[in-house]
C-alpha cells in the first residue's frame, strides 16, 4: 500500500513501453547528422512541443534537462548569476524545496542578501508581505505552485500581479502539481517553471524548465550547443520521450484522477479525526493538492509510526522525502509554527494512479490503533 506518491511515483507501463526502442534500435544521438540520428532529433522535439503544448508554452521556451533539482539551481544561480550588476537582493519563499533553500544559502554566502518569505499557519504566502520585502535591488522571487509536504496550493497569479510590473523574474516550482493540476504558464505568469517526469509517472532522472522569452538567466552547463545552449550534454532521449508519454496519459486523466484522490483524501480529512483523538490537519482546507493529507498526532513519534505502517506493508512518509530520517521536524512545520509535540508526530500521506478504496479503508482500519500504542 503505497502512501508517497509525493515522493516519487511508479513509471506506468504505458511509458515503458514508449522509451524501450529510444534504448534499442533508435538509440542514435540527437546531434547526429544522419537518419538515425534525425529520427532521434525528431522524437525530441516532438517530446518538447507536447510538453509545450501541455502547459500553454512554445517549443523554444522548453529545456529538458535531469530533474527539479537541477531546474531550481539553474535557474537561481543563472538568474543571479546574469543581474549581479542589477542587484543583489533574492526573496524564496519559507516553504520552498531545499533544491531552492540551500542554492540561496550558497548564494548568500557569495554576498546575496535573501529574504526567507514568512508564510502563515496554512503555509501560504502572503501577498503583502511579499511586497514589502522588494526592494530596488531584488533580482529574483522564488515561490513553488504547491508544497510537497504539507499540499498547499500557493497564489501565484497574485504573485506575478507583483512581481510582473516591476520586472522581477519570478521562479515557479511546478514539481508537485504538473500533471495533478492544471497548470499553465501564462495563467499563473511564471517566468521560470521547474518539473520533473518522476512525480507524474515518468522515469527518474529527468525533467525540465519553461523558461520565458528574454528571462535573464545564464547556461547551467556549457561544452554543446544542446538545448540552445542552456544545457549541454548528449539529451536523454529515451527518458524525455517516456516524460512526453506521461504527460499524455496526464493530459487524458488527470481530471478524473484528481477528483477519485480527492474524494479519497476527504475522507482520510474525515475518517482519522473521528477516530483519533489529539489530532490535526495540516495545509490550507480548499487551497491545496488533490492527492496530499498531512496530519500531526500530539505525543506520538513520527518515525515509530512510520516503522509500525511499515510492518503492514503501508509505505508513507513524515514530510519530504529528503528530511525523513532526520531527527528534527522540517523546515515547513517551523514555517507553519506547528508547536513541538505536534510537529514530531507528523504523517503525510499521498494518493495517486494505483490508490484504491481498500487501501484506504485498511489504512483507516489499522491507523487508530496504531497511534494509540505509540502515545507516550
Ligand atoms: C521532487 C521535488 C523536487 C526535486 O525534483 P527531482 O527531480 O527529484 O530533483 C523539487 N521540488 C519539489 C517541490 C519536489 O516535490
Amino acid at each position: 500500500m503505497y502512501f508517497d506518491y509525493a515522493a516519487t511515483t511508479p513509471v506506468d507501463p504505458q511509458v515503458v513501453e514508449a522509451m524501450l526502442p529510444f534504448w534499442t534500435d533508435q538509440f542514435a544521438n540527437a546531434s547526429s547528422p544522419h537518419s538515425l540520428g534525425r529520427l532521434a532529433n525528431t522524437a525530441l522535439e516532438d517530446a518538447r512541443a507536447n510538453v509545450a503544448d501541455f502547459l500553454g508554452a512554445q517549443p523554444k521556451e522548453i529545456v529538458f534537462n535531469s530533474g527539479a533539482t537541477e531546474g531550481n539551481n539553474h535557474a537561481l544561480y543563472g538568474v543571479a548569476n546574469s543581474l549581479k550588476g542589477i542587484g543583489r537582493h533574492i526573496i524564496v519563499s519559507s516553504v520552498e524545496h531545499h533544491s531552492i533553500l540551500e542554492p540561496a544559502e550558497f548564494l548568500q554566502r557569495q554576498g546575496y542578501k535573501v529574504t526567507f518569505l514568512p508564510v502563515d499557519k496554512c503555509g501560504t504566502v502572503d501577498i503583502k508581505t511579499l511586497e514589502a520585502a522588494i526592494t530596488d535591488q531584488t533580482i529574483l522571487v522564488a515561490v513553488m505552485h504547491a508544497s510537497n509536504e504539507i499540499g498547499t496550493i500557493q497564489p501565484i497569479s497574485d504573485i506575478s500581479k507583483i512581481t510582473r510590473p516591476r520586472k522581477i523574474p519570478l521562479l515557479v516550482d511546478a514539481c508537485q502539481t504538473v500533471g495533478h493540476i492544471p497548470v499553465h504558464v501564462d495563467d499563473l505568469d511564471a517566468d521560470i517553471l521547474t518539473f520533473s517526469a518522476h512525480k507524474f509517472y515518468g522515469p527518474k532522472g529527468v525533467g525540465g524548465m519553461y523558461i520565458r522569452p528574454k528571462t535573464p538567466v545564464e547556461s547551467y552547463l556549457r561544452g554543446g550547443d544542446q538545448e540552445r545552449g542552456f544545457r549541454a550534454s548528449t539529451q536523454n532521449v529515451s527518458g524525455i520521450v517516456g516524460l512526453s508519454k506521461a504527460i499524455d496519459l496526464c493530459r487524458q486523466s488527470m481530471t478524473d484522477e484528481a477528483r477519485q484522490q480527492m474524494a479519497f483524501r476527504d475522507q482520510l480529512f474525515k475518517e482519522i479525526p473521528r477516530l483519533v483523538e489529539g489530532v490535526r490537519v495540516n495545509g490550507h482546507q480548499e487551497d491545496r493538492l488533490p492527492n496530499n493529507a498531512h496530519f500531526s498526532f500530539d505525543r506520538v513519534e513520527g518515525e515509530s509510526l512510520l516503522m509500525v505502517l511499515d510492518m503492514k506493508k503501508i509505505y508513507a512518509s513524515m514530510g519530504s522525502a529528503c528530511t525523513s530520517g532526520a531527527m528534527e521536524p522540517s523546515h515547513v512545520l517551523r514555517a507553519i509554527q506547528l508547536p513541538d509535540e505536534l510537529a514530531y508526530g507528523s504523517l503525510r500521506l499521498t494518493l495517486g494512479r494505483w490508490t484504491r478504496q481498500e487501501h484506504i479503508d485498511t489504512l483507516i482500519r489499522e491507523l487508530p490503533g496504531m497511534i494509540k500504542g505509540l502515545r507516550i
